[in-house]
């Protein structure tokens, strides 16, 4: 397969013209640019050619939440107690359903790989299921049945709170103990489009002996370890009354962090707490998450001065739409600090393909060069948001004013799974509507 773009982002500061992108099987094997006519047997791509979005932190189900949590005021705390009332809902044909069209949906976004930060692992009262993975299962299948890379990010939640038995609805998170957490994870399988990985929930979920057996499992497989950290105040507060301090502190005496790990939303930090992740983690931002529960917006900043590679998540899916999330990175902290200019747009659009691969273990994903996964996004440039942007602002107009609905087609391994803006085997709105619904009935 040979493609010849009109325009392609391949890193860098600007967008380049005329790019042929030659792809054998799921790889691409050459990258040239300033062709400026359409090549013998070559696919014509109008619009921009940017690689494949990565999606760094997501919990499918909550798909069916949107919508439903607006109405009072709440809290993240009350937001979470909506959010249980669903977990208790779900069968493994339920999370099959809403996962396979969440996916869907996140592939018309121009997400081909997702981190799925998975923790509803077991029946109702805690009951393993007849395949303890099952739940596991559902999810790897919605990945192929959407057509999307998944890293499933098997999450140890073992407490309620610091030494704190889980309630009726967390008892289907847990495990009961680290080791049988990392016995069922041991029973997984990845495959086709499927990586393994690991997660500890956080600090208030996982006690330090416990982080270290998730940990080991990870450093075992060289696998992806990540871990929700200081998304709220009192998380912080509560981890230093227990152990006397923060969560990133706790983190990097335990041992925790280091090259495989991805700290999610890092929205309350310390000075010292910025240091020791920029020393070897990388951070996971979740901004429309974020701003819908009112956590607070994080030093994205001084993490990506310091030297931490950058990732983006839609987390709840209040939003699926990573153009949106990376330009948030900006001007939130644009609000919070009434300066301008903290972050370029390649960076930002780096955070949104290559930071997301890296985080998830797929390093050969999440770039447009030789080598690389053949994973492929089609931005239209003629909608009414990009249309005169011209080529010397294509990528400040990508990355400042494009939505997932100028995505066109998305080529996941040298496969066609959205074209023209549709899903190449799902109704996607369809699928959604039905999943929901079944979800909540
Ligand atoms: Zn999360």
């Amino acid at each position: 397969m040979k493609l010849w773009c009109e325009h392609a982002w391949l890193g860098g500061p600007r967008v380049a013209t005329g790019v042929v992108l030659d792809i054998d099987g799921d790889r691409i094997t050459a990258v040239s640019e300033g062709t400026d006519r359409l090549l013998d047997g070559a696919e014509r791509v109008s619009g921009v050619a940017i690689p494949g979005l990565a999606n760094a932190h997501s919990h499918a189900f909550h798909r069916a939440l949107r919508g439903r949590t607006q109405a009072e005021r709440g809290s993240f705390w009350t937001w979470r107690d909506q959010m249980y009332r669903l977990a208790a809902r779900l069968t493994p044909d339920r999370y099959l359903s809403l996962a396979s069209a969440a996916y869907a949906e996140m592939a018309l976004a121009g997400i081909t790989t997702v981190g799925e930060f998975h923790y509803l692992h077991h029946g109702p009262g805690g009951v393993p299921y007849a395949d303890p993975n099952e739940m596991g299962e559902a999810l790897t299948e919605a990945a192929r049945t959407a057509g999307v890379r998944l890293t499933l990010l098997d999450t140890c939640y073992l407490h309620a709170g610091v030494g704190r038995e889980p309630d009726e609805v967390q008892q289907r998170f847990s495990d009961r103990t680290a080791d049988a957490w990392a016995v069922r994870a041991s029973a997984r399988r990845g495959g086709c489009l499927v990586r393994l990985g690991a997660a500890i929930h956080s600090v208030r979920a996982v006690a330090p002996e416990e982080m270290e057996v998730v940990a080991a499992w990870t450093t075992e497989r060289r696998a992806s370890l990540h871990a929700h950290v200081s998304e709220q105040p009192a998380e912080n507060e509560a981890c230093v009354e227990a152990y006397g301090v923060t969560p990133s502190g706790l983190l990097a005496d335990r041992g925790i962090l280091g090259p495989a790990f991805t700290a999610v939303h890092a929205t309350h930090l310390t000075d010292d707490d910025v240091v020791r992740l920029a020393e070897s983690s990388g951070v996971c931002l979740c901004p429309t998450t974020e701003r819908d529960l009112a956590d607070g917006v994080g030093p994205a900043a001084a993490l990506r001065t310091a030297g931490v590679e950058l990732c983006l998540g839609s987390d709840s899916h209040a939003v699926v739409d990573l153009f949106e999330e990376a330009r948030a990175v900006e001007l939130d902290e644009r609000l919070a600090t009434g300066v301008r200019g903290h972050h370029a747009a390649s960076d930002l659009l780096a955070a949104a393909t290559r930071g997301g691969a890296d985080s998830l273990g797929w390093p050969e994903a999440g770039r447009l060069e030789p080598g690389a996964l053949a994973d492929v996004v089609v931005v239209a440039t003629d909608s009414v948001r990009l249309a005169g942007a011209g080529a010397d602002h294509l990528l400040d107009a990508l990355v400042f004013s494009a939505t997932a609905s100028d995505v066109r087609d998305v080529l996941v391994g040298g496969h066609w799974v959205v074209r023209d803006g549709r899903h190449v085997t799902l109704d996607v709105p369809a699928a959604l509507a039905s999943a929901c619904a079944d979800a909540w009935a």
